[in-house]
C-alpha cells in the first residue's frame, strides 16, 4: 500500500478494525477514509454504495460485525449472524463494483468444526458439523469467506481472508455478558478483588484450549497480508501457542492480583475443545506474533485501569 493510498476500514469500531486503524495511522497511511464525515452505516446497502461510489477506496479491511463471547453467541445468534451477512454483503459487493484494487476480509477461527484435528488447517473448514454455540455467527463468516472467494472467480477481484485467533487487547469489550473470555474474567476478577470476594466462577470446566492472539500483532498480520498475500485461499493469523482456560484463569488472577479461589462452573458450555490455528503458511511468509500471553495480559489490563469507568476516545485507547 502507498502511503497515500485511499483506505477504508470497514468496521474501525470493532476491536480489530480499531487496532488496525490505529496502525495504520501511526505508519504514516494519509489518506484513511475513516477519518471524511458521514461514514456509512454497513448495514445499510444505500450508505455503504454512496460512500464507495463517492470515495472508491483502493484497499479495503473488512473488521465489521457484531460479535462477542460464548455468552453472545448463545443469547444473540440472529443479531450477530444478521450484522455479519449484511456488512460483508455491502461492503464487498460495493468494493467490487467501485474498483477496490484489494480486499482483507477477517473471519473467525470458529469457522472450523467443531472437532477439527488441531492444529487445524484451512483444508479442514466446511468438513465436519461447526460447535453448536456459535453456529450461526460462524455460518455468517463462512458465507463472507466464500462470497470473498466467488468475486475472485467471477470478477478477477484480489479478495483475500484471514482467519485470526482469539484476539483481545485493550478496545475489548469487558461487559458481563457479550465479553470473550479475556475481557470476561479481567472485568471479574477485578470487582472480586475491590469486594473481597472469596471466589470468582470460571465458565465450563476449564480445560478447552484457545490460541490467544494480541491484536496490535493481529492488526500488524493484517497490514502484512495486505502487502505480502494475494492467494484465494484463506490464511490463518494464530500465535501457534494454546493455553487451556484454567491457565489462563490463573494467569489472570495474577495480572490482577486476585487472591480468592477459582470455581469451575460446568453447568456453563466450554464451545470448541480447541481452536490452534495451523500457522505453517503466515510463518512461511515471514510473519510471527510478537506479544507473548502475559504481556498482553498485562497492557490489556492496565488499559482496563485506566478506562473501565469512562468512555475513551479512541487515541486514547492506543496509548499503549
Ligand atoms: P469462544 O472461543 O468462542 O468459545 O469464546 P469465549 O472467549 O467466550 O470462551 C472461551 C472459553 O472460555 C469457553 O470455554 C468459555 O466457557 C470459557 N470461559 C470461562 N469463563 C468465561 C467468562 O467469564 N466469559 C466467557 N466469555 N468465557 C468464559
Amino acid at each position: 500500500m502507498r502511503k497515500d493510498a485511499k483506505i477504508f476500514v470497514a468496521g474501525d469500531d470493532t476491536l480489530i478494525g480499531a487496532a488496525i486503524s490505529h496502525l495504520l495511522a501511526q505508519r504514516g497511511y494519509s489518506n484513511i477514509l475513516n477519518q471524511t464525515p458521514d461514514q456509512p452505516s454497513l448495514v445499510k446497502r444505500t450508505e455503504v454504495e454512496q460512500f464507495f461510489a463517492l470515495f472508491q477506496p483502493e484497499y479495503v479491511f473488512v473488521a465489521g460485525g457484531k460479535s462477542g463471547g460464548i455468552g453472545a453467541n448463545q443469547n444473540r445468534p440472529a443479531d450477530l449472524m444478521l450484522d455479519n451477512l449484511l456488512q460483508s454483503c455491502h461492503v464487498l459487493d460495493a468494493a467490487s463494483r467501485h474498483g477496490a484494487g484489494k480486499l482483507l476480509y477477517l473471519a473467525s477461527s470458529c469457522s472450523y468444526p467443531k472437532h477439527c484435528p488441531q492444529p487445524m488447517q484451512v483444508e479442514s473448514l466446511l468438513s465436519a458439523p461447526l460447535e453448536a454455540t456459535n453456529e450461526a455467527y460462524a455460518l455468517a463468516k463462512i458465507a463472507g469467506m466464500k462470497l470473498a472467494q466467488s468475486f475472485r472467480v467471477q470478477y478477477d477481484a484480489n479478495f483475500i481472508t484471514a482467519i485470526p485467533a482469539n484476539a483481545f487487547g485493550p478496545g475489548d469489550d469487558f461487559s458481563p455478558e457479550d465479553s470473550h473470555v479475556i475481557a470476561g474474567l479481567i472485568r471479574k476478577m477485578h470487582e472480586a478483588k475491590k469486594l473481597t470476594l472469596p471466589a470468582v466462577d470460571i465458565w465450563g470446566s476449564g480445560m478447552p484450549k484457545r490460541d490467544f492472539i494480541f491484536v496490535a500483532d493481529l492488526a500488524q498480520a493484517c497490514l502484512f497480508l495486505m502487502d505480502n498475500y494475494d492467494d484465494a485461499k484463506p490464511i490463518n493469523v494464530g500465535t501457534g501457542v494454546e493455553c487451556s482456560i484454567r491457565d489462563l484463569a490463573v494467569a489472570i488472577r495474577q495480572v490482577v492480583g486476585y487472591e480468592g479461589e477459582l470455581v469451575f462452573d460446568s453447568s456453563k458450555p466450554d464451545g470448541m475443545p480447541r481452536k490452534l490455528l495451523d500457522t505453517t503458511a503466515l510463518q512461511a511468509l515471514g510473519w510471527m506474533s510478537e506479544t507473548d500471553l502475559s504481556e498482553g495480559l498485562q497492557k490489556t489490563y492496565d488499559w482496563f485501569l485506566e478506562t473501565q469507568c469512562e468512555e475513551t476516545a479512541l487515541e486514547e485507547v492506543y496509548e499503549y
